[in-house]
């Protein structure tokens, strides 16, 4: 399929017989490590491996959210930090990622989740993240479609208000990525799947792929929701995730209606409007394991009726395509990042669940210095794999179920 096309990102490549550091997954976390591994530390000669398309996974399916008020003072900084990169990025790559800072608003229903907000918004603004409650009216005033009469099933009692936040163009994300890799001399290896993992005395030695075996002594798991699979079958290591569907859609496009992000727990939903105009909204998650990419008539019943409530303008309007993605999430829903343990030269950067697109820039920063030093950065000690062994969970499925499940 891809045989006779040129990549985006510049020349084809010939698969070598070793590299460096070879990065399992072309998605947003392989991509970005790759690329400030380049960047920052020199480390050029590493491959890509990516088993369909880069942005097969989440990468090209995920909402395009990006925030960074999390709820713990372990997660904050770091969403801090990639919130920042966007426009960074966006110039360094020079490539447009079409970042659009319009604000997030995450709706609260009951006085319960507004005190769970006050104490979302206190670590926050501890981390200098601007980051306001506001009242059902403020929230008015900043979406005029709202609907914040008490009249409908979860009345709006106010809103945590994120100015910075906003969207960001997922595609354009993996694409500029892939181009500022590959500029620095990575390659990027499309249609290849990862079969095996070598290991001789305790060390990583080599990868198998389906074109043939790559020796190396790093490897960074970054393969999104078949990452936990792959772990186990190819190393017998097992990591505390569980893979779920998320699925998501877009309507008609309207005029402008929606000038931020907002999200509602309760009503287990968002919505933003794209510059195209169509309203991508989502949040289902099917609540089994499972690897599906199919969608479901549920879900689209359930958002039609979320929607109608939330922003009763939108009724009748007609949703045009949806699609479904796997989220891996861990128990507390922060990700693994993680190296040299069990095994030498084996990286980890996964468990993003909802929230891999908003973090890659900085994850990738810091996972690639984690690879070529060896030491691992203070912005990623609280991400250990041991954190579950030693019941040292962090607190962020708060940022996520009180009142959050979005993005
Ligand atoms: C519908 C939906 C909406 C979302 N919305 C948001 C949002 O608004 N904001 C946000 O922050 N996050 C969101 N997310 C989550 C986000 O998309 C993921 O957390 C993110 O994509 C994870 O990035 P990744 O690099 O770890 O994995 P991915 O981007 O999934 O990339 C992993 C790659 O690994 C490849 N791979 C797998 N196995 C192999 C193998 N054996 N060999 C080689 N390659 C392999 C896959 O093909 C894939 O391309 C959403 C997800 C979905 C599904």
């Amino acid at each position: 399929m891809f045989g006779r096309h040129k990549p985006l990102w510049g020349k084809k490549t010939r698969l070598k017989s070793s590299y460096d550091a070879v990065i399992i997954g072309g998605g947003l976390h392989g991509l970005a490590t790759a690329y400030f591994l380049a960047r920052d530390h020199d480390l050029t000669n590493v491959a890509v491996i990516e088993k369909r398309y880069i942005g097969f996974g989440g990468g090209g399916r995920n909402t395009a959210i990006v925030r960074a008020n999390q709820r713990t003072s372990q997660n904050v900084p770091l969403y801090k930090e990639a919130l920042a990169l966007w426009p960074v990025l966006t110039r360094e790559l020079d490539y447009n990622l079409m970042f659009f800072n319009c604000g997030n608003l995450n709706l609260m229903h009951s006085e319960a989740a507004m005190n769970a907000a006050r104490m979302n918004v206190a670590t926050a603004q501890f981390h200098g993240v601007e980051s306001h409650l506001i009242d059902a009216k403020q929230c008015k005033e900043l979406i005029p479609a709202l609907n914040i009469s008490d009249d409908i099933t979860y009345p709006i009692l106010g809103a945590m208000y994120h100015p910075p936040g906003g969207i960001v163009r997922h595609d354009a994300v993996v694409w500029g990525l892939a181009k500022g890799a590959a500029r620095h001399g990575v390659h990027i290896h499309q249609q290849t799947a990862v079969t095996g993992i070598g290991v001789a005395n305790g060390q990583i030695v080599s990868v198998e792929t389906d074109r043939g075996k790559i020796h190396t002594p790093r490897v960074l798991l970054a393969a999104g929701g078949y990452s936990a699979a792959i772990s186990y079958h190819m190393l017998g290591i097992k990591l505390p995730i569980s893979v779920l569907t998320i699925q998501a859609m877009v309507t008609q496009p309207l005029k402008p209606i929606l000038n931020h992000v907002v999200s509602s727990g309760t009503y287990h939903a968002y919505a933003n409007q794209t510059l195209k105009g169509e309203i991508a909204t989502g949040a289902h998650m099917d609540p089994w394991p499972n690897y599906t990419t199919q969608t479901t008539a549920y879900y689209i019943k359930h958002q039609a009726e979320a929607l109608a409530e939330m922003l009763p303008c939108l009724r009748g309007v007609k949703f045009m395509r949806h699609w479904a993605g796997l989220a891996d999430m861990t128990p507390d829903m922060a990700p693994i990042m993680d190296g040299n343990a069990p095994l030498k030269g084996y990286f980890m950067n996964c468990g993003w669940g909802y929230f891999g697109f908003k973090s890659c820039a900085a994850a990738g920063k810091y996972m690639a210095r984690f690879m070529a030093t060896g030491n691992c950065p203070d912005m990623l000690k609280p991400f250990t794999l041991r954190r579950f062994a030693q019941h040292r969970l962090m607190g962020e499925t708060a940022a996520l179920m009180s009142y959050s499940p979005d993005n």
